[in-house]
């Protein structure tokens, strides 16, 4: 995505810099019910999130910021009635508008109507390219095929097209066909990111962790269709956490980037934030978007490099990956101040490859299906003996 600069985007606050994006979730509510998704297991229900004026105000504040990009998630954000007039109002405060949606129960004129108030980029998940495949994933019927019709009524309308294809042990044989399926959807860009293990994707891990012999064959099929298709399909590619030698460099570095807005109101600087003990959300109905930025605890608390504890303190990574991921290091090392076990030199690392080893490895358990109830969620029916 390329985008204006607008007056005002390079402006720092005591050398903070404001946020170029605005990651909304709009919703928790989704139609699907995939194992893999990252949402917390307690997802926020319809009577608490945000009304349509709180979300207009956000991302007037959010542009008042220098935000210059808004990514409206859930969730499935076209479950709110209202999207169309969030997008024409955050249109009027030339954000640009990136739709990310699991693609069904969307009507053309429902798309017409979000295309006439201002959308200019759509992102669409492909949980599959074997139908069942992805029915299985999704815990839905028939969602292939309504996925390829909205993403070809995406294209007719001539906005560009991304492709999210989130791969794992159940799937990721099939990379080539989703590869190539972007391509004949007319897709700019596919992101193939393999799993990352929060909310309700750490509880189904051992379901869906791939073996390293999957990853390898993986890494060879995208180098290969790079090679190939350069100049045709972006292709970005996010390989597991847990079989990395360096971690990600996740958000971009805690508040440095992007702000996301939970369906609730809370404010993180990432959607995960919540696992770590101790963070206190400020909510966007109770203090304005800028002074959250640059000055609540929960955003300064992992900013710069100076909260750093050895190996990273000393390396000269620190600035390119930021010791990795925060939410990661405090689910896996039990120290959201520790090195991400992604990385080689965290003393951590060999155990989480030895887990990831033996979890893929193992006969995969039923999936844990995604839903509003927690302690009520569908598991897969065992295969007949
Ligand atoms: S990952 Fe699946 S269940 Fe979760 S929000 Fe996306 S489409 Fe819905
Ligand atoms: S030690 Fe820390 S800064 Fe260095 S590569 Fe590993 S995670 Fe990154």
């Amino acid at each position: 995505m390329s985008m204006p600069q607008p007056e005002g985007a390079s402006r720092t606050h005591g050398g903070i810099e404001p946020p170029v994006g605005l990651l909304a979730e709009l919703t928790h509510r989704c139609p699907l019910q995939c194992p893999y998704c990252s949402n917390p297991l307690a997802l926020v229900r319809r009577s608490e999130e945000l009304s349509t004026a709180e979300w207009k105000r956000v991302f007037d504040e959010a542009a008042e910021l220098g935000v210059l990009q808004l990514h409206l998630s859930g969730g499935e954000p076209t479950a709110r009635p209202d999207l169309e007039e969030l997008i024409a109002h955050a249109r009027s405060r030339e954000l640009y508008c990136n739709l990310i949606t699991a693609g069904v129960g969307i009507s053309e004129a429902r798309l017409d109507a979000l295309v006439a108030a201002g959308l200019e980029h759509v992102q669409v998940s492909i949980q599959d390219v074997d139908p069942e495949g992805c029915d299985r994933i999704a815990g839905y019927p028939d969602a292939l095929r309504k996925k390829l019709a909205f993403a070809r009524a995406v294209r007719a309308r001539g906005l560009p097209l991304t492709v999210n294809a989130v791969v794992h042990r159940h799937n990721l044989d099939r990379l080539e066909r989703m590869i190539e399926l972007a391509l004949e959807l007319g897709a700019d860009r596919i992101e193939v990111a393999h799993v990352q293990y929060y909310g309700w994707a750490l509880a189904n891990r051992a379901a869906l962790l791939p073996t390293r012999a999957q990853l390898e064959r993986s890494l060879a099929v995208v180098e290969r269709a790079r090679r190939e298709l350069e100049g045709r399909l972006v292709i970005d590619f996010v390989i597991p956490d847990y079989y990395a030698r360096r971690p990600k460099p996740c958000m971009n570095g805690w508040g440095r980037a992007v702000i996301t807005v939970s369906p609730d109101g809370r404010v993180m600087p990432c959607h995960a934030a919540h696992v770590i003990p101790g963070l206190v959300f400020a909510n966007v109905r109770d203090e304005p978007l800028a002074r959250i930025w640059y000055e609540s605890e929960a955003f300064n608390r992992f900013r710069g490099t100076a909260w750093m504890k050895e190996p990273c303190r000393s390396c000269p990574r620190r600035e390119i990956d930021f010791g990795g991921c925060r939410c990661q290091a405090m689910l896996l090392a039990g120290d959201p101040e520790a090195t991400d076990p992604a990385c080689e030199l965290s003393p951590e690392h060999a155990r989480i490859l030895a887990l990831a080893e033996a979890e893929s490895q193992a006969p995969p358990p039923p999936f844990l299906y995604r839903t509003l109830a927690a302690g009520r969620a569908p598991r897969e029916p065992a295969p007949a003996a």
